[in-house]
């Protein structure tokens, strides 16, 4: 098994650290209902992307209907 030769010092190791944050993301505003959204990405609250809808959300369909 490969053995590091050297100690790495708690120094040198958060110096490397350093660069190991995340950064948060850049969210835009959904056209259609205004909540935050990934870009690029179906708005979660309301499933629309671009102007239109293209995820029918739980509650707008109706299970009761005997449409089968
Ligand atoms: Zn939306």
């Amino acid at each position: 098994m490969a053995v590091p030769q050297n100690k790495i010092t708690r120094s040198r190791r958060n110096n490397r650290r350093s660069h190991d944050a995340l950064v948060a993301g850049n969210p835009n505003e959904c056209p259609s209902c205004g909540e935050l959204k990934r870009p690029h990405h179906v708005c979660g609250a309301c499933g629309h992307y671009a102007d239109r809808e293209v995820v029918a959300l739980v509650e707008d369909i109706d299970l009761d209907d005997d449409a089968a």
